[in-house]
Formats: C-alpha cells, structure tokens, sequence
C-alpha cells in the first residue's frame, strides 16, 4: 500500500515508516522548484501532473516499472516517475523530471543524446562535478566520444553513463546559450533519425564546425586542479584506464 501527498505539480507515492515519509515535505518542494524552473527556461506548461513513486531499492523501481531490471530513477511515459529514496540513493531533482516534462511538451526525440543530453543540462553534474569538468579531462586522456558518434544510439549505449552522460549534457548547454532556448527546443522537436540535415537547417552550422566549436569552448574554462585530478580519481576507481590499457595493447 502506499502512502499519497499532492502538489500543485505531482502526485508523491511512498511507504509508511520509510525515509522517504520522514522526508516527504523537503522532497514536495525540492521537486517543486526544479519543475518550476524546467518549465521557465525551457518556457513551456505542463499540464498534466507527475505521479512520482519514491521505491526503497532499484529492484523494487524495475519491479513497478515491469521489467525487474534494477534501476535508481526511470520514468514510464507520459507522466510517473519510479526512484529509489533510501540512506544511500536518493534519486530526486531534475532529471527524470526533465524527461517527462520534454515529453508532453516538446515531445521525445529518437537520439538518447539529446533526450539525456536535455536532462544533464539540467543536472548541471555527474557525481557532484560540472559535466564540462567532465568532458575536459576526457579530452587530456582521450576518452572522449565525438558527438557525431554519440547521435547513433547504438554508440550512445556501447559506452558508460559516466562518458555519455556529461557530454551530452554540456554539448546541450553549449547548444542552448549559443543559438537561443527556441532554436534548440525547435531542433529537439522536429529532429528525426537524419541528425545533421535537421542541425544543419535549424541552426545554420554543419554539426562537426559545431562540435569544433563546443571543444573549443570546453577548453576556454579553467577548473580548480583539484576538480579535476578528482575526475580522474573516479575514473581510475571506475577503471576506465584499464579499460584504455587493455584495448590499447590489444591495437583497437
Ligand atoms: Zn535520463
């Protein structure tokens, strides 16, 4: 059985005696003010509400999602969210939001890059640390992945979250200030599975000069030293160095 709380935005769904009842009216306005801001800068109204279910583990999330694959957050379409809130995950702020909120309004993209891309732009980090911190170091250890791979979802899911999801979040956040909120939520409505005609006609610029540009810029901005030898830190311990060693002594 679960427990229920309304917003003017969602529906809260939670069990009694868990930590997500202890913690449900800091969780009501959290949720509250990311929706509101979603909604502003991307000038857009949702009007239905999000039923948001806080689960205890990942396997109850991918038990009410249906297919008992564990996960920390997924959203069903058009409108509820399943997350874990327990001691150590706490699956709450933009992103599951974002995706449910660029669904009924803008509509869903068929590219994970943008539809990921979207909702880090909003996260802002990856494990508490700039998204753009994230792809500079991928760049100095050449871990990086080129946009123009990442489009093809087929290469979005060959790789760790850890590598796709920063960089689609700050090549959305470099998208959006340059070219303008409209433009990019015009690209992210009518964009089909032919990426580069659709970049190339709504923003005027072929994608890989944009992608330039994007390196470009990501290299302008000077991190402290200590953020980024913790990029590196999470990485070693994730080993993706490894990873590197091994495919390199293997010559592929
Ligand atoms: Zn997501």
């Amino acid at each position: 059985m679960w427990e229920k709380e309304e917003t003017q935005h969602y529906v809260f769904h939670y069990h009694k005696h868990s930590l997500a009842e202890k913690d449900i009216t800091s969780i009501m306005d959290l949720q509250e003010r990311c929706f509101d801001y979603i909604c502003r800068i991307l000038r857009v109204k949702m009007n239905k509400k999000i039923n948001y279910f806080l689960c205890e583990s990942p396997e109850e999330v991918g038990k009410l999602y249906g297919d008992d694959e564990p996960f920390n957050g997924i959203v069903k379409y058009p409108d509820t969210v399943y997350a874990v809130y327990n001691e150590d995950v706490k699956c709450v702020g933009f992103h599951e939001d974002v995706h449910l909120i660029a669904y009924n309004t803008l509509g869903n993209p068929p590219q994970a890059l943008l539809r990921e891309g979207l909702a880090m732009f909003f996260d802002k980090v990856w494990w508490g640390i700039p998204n753009e911190a994230w792809v500079q170091v991928f760049l100095k250890t050449k871990l990086y992945k080129t946009i123009s791979s990442l489009k093809d979802n087929r290469e979005f899911f060959r790789y760790s979250e850890t590598l796709t999801y920063p960089i689609s979040g700050a090549f959305v956040a470099y998208l959006i200030p340059v070219f303008g909120t409209e433009k990019f939520k015009n690209f992210y409505k009518i964009v089909d599975d032919d990426f580069d005609k659709i970049f190339y006609l709504t923003f005027g610029h072929n994608l890989n000069d944009v992608e330039d540009n994007f390196l470009g810029y990501i290299q302008t901005v000077h991190y402290n030293e200590t953020l980024q030898n913790l990029v590196l830190e999470y990485l070693k311990r994730a080993g993706f160095f490894q990873i590197k060693a091994i495919q390199e002594k293997q010559g592929s």
